[in-house]
């Protein structure tokens, strides 16, 4: 079944390592290792994703689609809503995916362009040799086993294990971490072409999301700031949400999880290794998205892991290509952002009132839910002078 030698070892079939290892696989002899027993199980994700954002690397199939998303409204503290039609919200709306099918679909298409695709099977270690990664060590099915490479991608997410044995220290600290909970819930009345997000002490430093999932269902979490937290859990803070808003509402999935809202990895490269998606910090500080951004960097280092096979040169040299590729696609944007959070996750709810209502009625030409809380801000006289840098 597995092979003790491969060009490129992926570890972690989420969107970043299923799609970086179906863009290599058509050249290269690739194994995709996840170390969980059901690729996209369990879900721990809103599942919002932008249409264009998606239909950058595929034709989105109907599988995939829970709802169509076309607007999104911004709630302050004390219940003023923004509305925000498509048009102007356009990144931030488009689909609320099925991601337990969409995930699997990306490893099939993987699996279809020749890869070989493997579940529970964990990474447990990775071998070094003259100062390059040379492969990894993995439990599969009970067994332990040594597979030689001459690329690994490490694609293991928000925990990420393999950065650290290559030396890469990718620890978050609590203020670049956001601890989220989230229902699948049920029993839910929705305009169902609607995203709806919920800014101010309800999620500290953070902020809830209502994304409806079909006909009177809905993935309804909070992300809180790990630093802001104070002695309560992501779930209690969740729980006093919903009590609010939607008592009538039954939970029939619960998952917490972290996301990375932190600047990106030092370094995404090393001899022999590239970081991807979650396990790169890729994910936006602002939204706490990530898909698009592991897609994306799925795909480039597939296409540099082939050109290293190719060259026979694996040194970080050859995979810089890597990290220069994805800094000039989205690198400045994450940088933009993080410098957004680290004034938004300050802000009091009495600013953030002010801060809604002075965007209402107003023509908003920023695209994106990050841009347009930029946007907010920059109207707002006493902030912005301590933002006028970054616009
Ligand atoms: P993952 O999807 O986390 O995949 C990593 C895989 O690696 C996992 O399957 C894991 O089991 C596997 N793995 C880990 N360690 C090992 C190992 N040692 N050996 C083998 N396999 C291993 N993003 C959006 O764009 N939109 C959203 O609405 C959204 N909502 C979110 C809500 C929550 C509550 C959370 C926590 C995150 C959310 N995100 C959202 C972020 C998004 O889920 C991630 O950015 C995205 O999944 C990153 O993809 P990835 O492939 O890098 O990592």
């Amino acid at each position: 079944m597995v092979k003790s030698e491969y060009d490129i070892v992926i570890v972690g079939a989420g969107p970043a390592g299923a799609h970086a290892a179906a863009t290599a696989a058509d050249e290269c002899d690739v194994l995709l290792i996840e170390k969980r027993q059901e690729i996209g199980s369990p879900v721990r994700c809103a599942e919002g994703v932008s249409k264009a954002g998606l239909e950058r690397f595929f034709e989105p199939q109907q599988r995939w689609i829970a709802s169509k998303v076309t607007r999104a409204r911004i709630f302050s503290p004390d219940g003023t809503a923004v509305d925000v039609s498509e048009e102007v919200a356009g990144p931030e709306v488009g689909y609320v995916l099925e991601r337990k099918i969409f995930d699997r679909d990306l490893a099939k298409h993987a699996a279809r362009r020749g890869a070989d695709v493997v579940v529970r099977t964990r990474a447990t270690g990775i071998i070094r040799e003259d100062g390059f990664v040379r492969g990894i060590s993995v439990r599969h099915l009970g067994e332990s086993l040594e597979i030689r490479a001459k690329v690994v991608i490490a694609a293991d997410g928000i925990e990420s294990q393999v950065a650290r044995w290559a030396g890469i220290d990718t620890t978050l600290k609590p203020y670049d971490l956001e601890s989220c909970a989230q229902y699948l819930m049920t029993n839910v009345d929705l305009p169902g072409d609607c995203s709806d997000f919920y800014v101010g002490a309800e999620a500290p430093g953070g902020y809830a999301w209502v994304f409806p999932k079909g006909a009177h269902a809905a993935n309804i979490g909070l992300g809180v700031l790990a630093s802001k937290l104070g002695n309560k859990r992501p779930l209690e803070y969740l729980n006093a949400f919903l009590d609010k808003r939607f008592s009538g509402g039954q939970p029939v999935e619960l998952h917490v999880g972290g996301t990375p809202v932190s600047k990106a990895a030092p370094t995404t490269v090393a001899n022999g290794l590239m970081l991807v998606g979650d396990a790169a910090r890729h994910t936006d500080p602002m939204t706490g998205g990530g898909i698009v951004n592991a897609l994306e960097g799925g795909k480039l280092s597939g296409q540099v892991a082939k050109q290293a096979v190719r060259a026979q040169d694996s040194s970080r040299k050859v995979l810089a290509q890597y990290e220069a590729a994805w800094r000039a696609s989205f690198g400045k944007k994450l940088e933009r952002n993080y410098k957004i959070k680290d004034v938004f996750v300050n802000l009091s709810d009495a600013d953030l009132n002010k801060l809604v209502h002075s965007l209402q009625g107003l023509p908003i030409e920023e695209l994106t839910i990050g841009g347009i809380i930029g946007r907010l801000i920059t109207r707002h006289p006493l902030l912005l002078a301590r933002l006028r840098h970054l616009f």
